[in-house]
């Protein structure tokens, strides 16, 4: 057997990425222009939108802030989201002034718990932040019924879920943003990168807008040979613009975007029946009207029912060449949260009990069917010792 390290969310990266890359770089333009807006068309497509409706940004977690701010959630404003998330979610609420508020999430789905979100609506209740976990889209019939009747703006996550639909339709369309990432370890990557949707155009052009230190026309534009032209400062932006060079990656990624999927799906399949029998519980299988966007599989290991505890299993499989991954800690487990917030473990028990056991497997499409079943053999060797 092979003693290789497995990468936990190794990137597939082809000869296309890197030649446009190239292509790009000799371009001579390296910021934001016609890859970017390239990528932005094609994106848009990819989810059935206008090309005005995606932005390209540096970071999901850029998109998540803008859209927030569009959304006009500021100080005094809550905003509810998931225990169960990367700290990023919960991070660009704070940075708007505004307060996260946590709705436990559904044992099942490791979803926002639709059931419980109305018990947390106040008067300042401002807009909903659903994950779709995993790739698992949300409860978004349910969400978006208690969003209509509270008059909330719904800011989808999307950042597991660039594939996945619901009930037909793709996530990031269902509510009034999407938000989507390209990180190194994600579905789609440029190493670095974002993508948020609006439904409104005039939002998203708000978002274009603020992206760019709040400028009125972008740099491409600025200095292109169409002619010098002077921009405006309008509101006091950021720094939120992706690189050519980034969407000279995202191009290409999102061309082989249904052949990663596939490969994953196979790889998350062959998981879910070769581990079936050990003392674990596994992911749910998704529901005949959902697309899982199948970004993690994740297993649960406690100890009352597992023969090693999740800690120690994660480091038998570093032991013996595998990367895994944690997603997530549940957010009340981070001493900042504890101190500037006052959340408790507790007041979120499902997500704190599955952000104590969980543990994600490698799922990675560029995994060979060797590796799979080194995963595979590793997992069952260290579930069924006694
Ligand atoms: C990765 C991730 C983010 C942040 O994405 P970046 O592109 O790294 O900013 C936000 N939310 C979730 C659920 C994520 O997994």
């Amino acid at each position: 057997m092979s003693q290789d390290f497995i990468v936990f969310g190794a990137p597939d990266i082809c000869e296309e990425e890197i030649l446009e890359v190239i292509t790009t770089m000799r371009s001579g333009w390296l910021g934001t222009g016609p890859k970017v807006k390239e990528f932005e068309e094609l994106f848009a497509a990819f989810k059935g939108m206008d090309a005005e409706q995606a932005v390209a940004v540096n970071s999901c977690t850029a998109a998540l802030h803008l859209s927030l701010l569009a959304a006009g959630v500021g100080p005094d404003d809550e905003v509810l989201t998931t225990p169960l998330t990367f700290c990023a979610t919960a991070n660009a609420i704070l940075h708007t002034g505004a307060t996260p508020v946590l709705v436990d999430v559904d044992p099942q789905t490791m979803n926002i718990d639709p059931s419980a979100i109305a018990a947390r609506i106040t008067p300042r209740t401002k807009a909903l932040m659903p994950v779709h976990f995993a790739g698992l889209p949300c409860a978004m019939d349910e969400i978006l019924a208690i969003a209509r009747d509270h008059r909330l703006t719904v800011i989808e996550d999307c950042a597991h879920a660039v594939e996945a639909t619901y009930r037909g339709r793709a996530t990031g369309t269902l509510g009034d943003f999407g938000c989507f990432s390209f990180y190194a370890t994600k579905n789609v990557t440029t190493g670095e990168g974002g993508m948020v949707v609006s439904r409104d155009i005039a939002q998203a052009q708000r978002m274009r807008m603020l992206a760019l230190h709040g400028m009125t026309r972008d740099a491409w534009k600025r200095f292109s040979d169409e002619g010098y032209a002077h921009y405006q400062v309008v509101e006091a932006g950021f720094k939120y613009n992706m690189m050519d060079m980034q969407a000279a990656i995202g191009v290409h990624q999102l061309a082989r975007v249904n052949g990663g999927w596939e490969r994953r799906k196979t790889i998350w399949n062959r998981y879910r029946e070769a581990l079936a029998d050990l003392p674990v519980i596994l992911p749910a299988e998704p529901p005949g009207y959902v697309r899982h966007a199948y970004h993690l599989f994740t297993l649960q290991i406690d100890a009352t029912h597992s023969p090693v505890s999740r800690d120690v299993f994660i480091r038998r499989m570093t032991a013996v060449g595998i990367g895994v991954g944690v997603h997530y800690l549940a957010l009340p487990a981070h001493p900042y949260y504890q101190d500037h917030l006052g959340w408790r473990p507790d007041d979120t028990p499902h997500a704190s009990a599955i952000g104590r056991s969980t543990v994600s497997l490698p799922l990675s499409p560029a995994l060979s069917d060797a590796q799979v079943q080194r995963v595979i053999n590793a997992v069952t060797a260290i579930l069924c010792q006694a």
